[in-house]
């Protein structure tokens, strides 16, 4: 039996359905590796030593390649001399100086641990600060796994979602609808800057509908809120919705700001300071010192160097070549969203049978994709892997065209979709 096979035999029996939470590969195609071995630059190798250059990226902590040498560097150099200890490294007031200079809505930074963290935390200050409940969420955003937002309702009640509101993101009139339903109680209106929804194609916003948002939050006193977990830093160096010219009063950040080390934070303008500061935040790990070391080396790496230009060129490159090799092999792929950030689809497959089949051909020969979730693409990425994964994507299309009689659905992915 392989090390990977063995491994997840005796996960589960001691996790209660194996491995948990996104990481779990039971809604993937069976040829996906689920434990790794280690990683480096843009590579993971599972535990049989098979080696995948990587577009999920850790699902978005890895920004500049792993193990990035400065990172690495200064977490080591951290953890010499102290990480959790009785009070925060004074380096936490250097990283929340820096997260407020580079972020142009931003008058103060809390930082927590994940992402959810930051984006609870956004709720729970926006209350505090209106002294109102509901709180408007797009239908299919992912905010985090807590109760009021998990994507998958067991052991949720409704009374953790009793003042939340759900309207169509990127649809004024919707956003209007909602606004109305929730009175003179709205607290805050919570928007993902792009819409990077799994199953589904991403979407950029409509500046007409961000900045809609903004006036309805200056009409009414509520917070906005952007959760630019996933998307922070991977579309621009200050907020996602700088693209739009819309500045939130809070945003969320996480995943990739420390290259991969743990740590989140929430972002906040003056105007809802005192609010902010009313509120009792805090776990056990939150200053942990060696995170935030990672976090300002790699904004140093972010303000100094074409890390972005750089990801959008090859992202650019992999959606032309993606393009060419699936339509010489009759596929119609639909790739959207921004290039750094791709999530491709294909036209005709509403129950994935054929994205399933053409990522199982893709892992097969070394190249980790995803085929319902948006992939990631980064800075230790080369043109010669976009070229490499372009070839391998032209034999594995050819092969799936051979095969197509043969596809089935995945059970357990039939049975999430409905
Ligand atoms: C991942 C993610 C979260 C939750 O972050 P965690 O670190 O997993 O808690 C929240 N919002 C968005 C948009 C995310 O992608």
């Amino acid at each position: 039996m392989s090390k990977g096979s063995d491994l997840r035999r005796r996960a589960g029996q001691v996790m209660p359905a194996g491995v948990y939470g996104h990481v779990s590969t039971r809604l993937l195609p069976d040829a996906y590796p689920q434990f790794m071995s280690r990683a480096e630059g843009a590579y993971v190798w599972d535990v049989d030593g098979n080696r995948y250059l990587d577009f999920m990226c850790a699902y978005g902590p890895n920004l500049l390649g792993y193990r990035e040498p400065s990172v690495e560097a200064a977490v080591a150099a951290q953890l010499a001399i102290g990480d959790v200890m009785t009070g925060p490294s004074g380096i936490m007031v250097e990283l929340c100086e820096t997260l407020v200079a580079m972020i142009g809505h931003a008058d103060w930074a809390m930082l927590c641990k994940n992402g959810t963290d930051a984006t609870t935390l956004a709720m729970t200050v926006s209350r505090a600060h209106t002294g109102k409940r509901k709180i408007l969420v797009a239908e299919g955003s992912y905010h985090g796994a807590a109760p009021w937002c998990t994507p998958f309702p067991a052991g949720v009640l409704p009374e953790d979602r009793a003042h939340i509101i759900k309207y169509i993101w990127n649809d004024t009139p919707s956003l209007e609808a909602a606004v109305r339903e929730a009175g003179d109680d709205l607290a805050g209106i919570i928007a993902s800057p792009i819409k990077h929804d799994a199953f589904v194609d991403q979407m950029l916003p409509d500046p007409a509908y961000a900045r809609r948002a903004r006036q309805i939050c200056d009409q009414t006193g509520a917070m906005l809120i952007v959760d630019d977990v996933r998307a922070g830093f991977r579309l621009a160096r200050d907020c996602s919705w700088s693209l739009v010219d819309v500045k939130p009063d809070l945003s969320a950040w996480g995943k990739c700001f420390a290259n991969g080390q743990p740590i989140s934070a929430l972002l906040g303008s003056d105007k809802c300071r005192e609010g902010a500061a009313s509120v009792f935040a805090t776990g056990s790990f939150w200053f942990g010192a060696a995170a935030m070391a990672a976090a300002l080396a790699t904004l140093r790496i972010v303000r100094e160097s074409d890390y972005l230009e750089h990801s959008i060129a090859l992202g650019e490159q992999l959606r032309a070549g993606l393009g060419d090799a699936a339509a010489r092999h009759g596929f119609a792929i639909r790739q959207t969203g921004p290039v750094q950030m791709p999530q491709i689809l294909f036209e005709g497959d509403a129950d994935f049978r054929i994205g399933f089949g053409w990522a199982e051909r893709m892992v097969k020969r070394g190249f980790y994709l995803h085929p319902w979730h948006n992939m990631f693409l980064c800075a230790a990425m080369t043109p010669a892997d976009i070229d490499a994964t372009i070839a391998a994507a032209d034999a594995a299309f050819g092969e799936l065209r051979r095969d197509m009689a043969d596809l089935r659905p995945h059970a357990a992915l039939l049975e999430i979709l409905g």
